[in-house]
């Protein structure tokens, strides 16, 4: 790639990418290509296109242990494309809680976290060709829940790496630009 201020060659490396795009401050994109012009400063990520990374990241989100943060639970809503309103309708809860739990004033509970977690299996992960794909995903998920769900800590604290779908598809469809360091 070509910087486009100074037209000097850029260099290309893998680096893990603070995916702050996704609107989730935990996401990483493993071995995310960057280019970079070290004259002008100019750092550039190749991003995967938001839906791809979204469900991505979906599919990351629902299968960990510890319990769903307020910054979470607002993704899954945007992702599954619910107003609060809605997602307190698909809950049966009212819609106070679902705005309590986004913005971290209560903590979401075991029950809801899991119905939550299957809700977005069943409408993101929804065309014909991935049925087996969301079977798995909520079996996983009600292994977890049952087994190995950590309610005192939440997964906003933890880092969660997805990776590169762009190594495979090799195209470049998307990206950001940081000048600086
Ligand atoms: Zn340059």
């Amino acid at each position: 790639m070509i910087c486009h201020r100074c037209h000097s060659a850029m260099q290309m490396s893998l680096e893990r990418y603070q995916y702050r795009e996704s609107g989730l401050e935990n996401v990483f994109i493993d071995r995310c290509i960057i280019h970079t012009c070290e004259k002008c400063n100019i750092r550039m990520a190749v991003l995967p296109d938001s839906e791809t990374a979204a469900r991505e990241i979906l599919r990351t989100l629902v299968l960990q242990k510890r319990r769903l943060d307020g910054q979470s639970i607002l993704f899954l809503r945007k992702v599954m494309r619910l107003k609060a309103v809605e997602l307190a309708s698909v809950l049966r809860v009212d819609r106070v809680s679902v705005s309590r739990w986004e913005n971290n004033q209560v903590a979401i509970d075991a029950i809801n976290d899991f119905r939550l977690r299957m809700a977005a299996v069943d409408r993101v992960i929804a065309r014909p060709a991935q049925r087996e794909e969301a079977d798995v995903l909520k079996m996983l998920i009600c292994l977890i829940m049952q087994d190995h769900y950590e309610s005192s800590k939440d997964v906003g604290n933890e880092e969660l790496t997805i990776s590169s779908p762009l190594q495979e598809s090799g195209a470049l469809i998307n990206s950001s630009e940081t000048v600086g360091t």
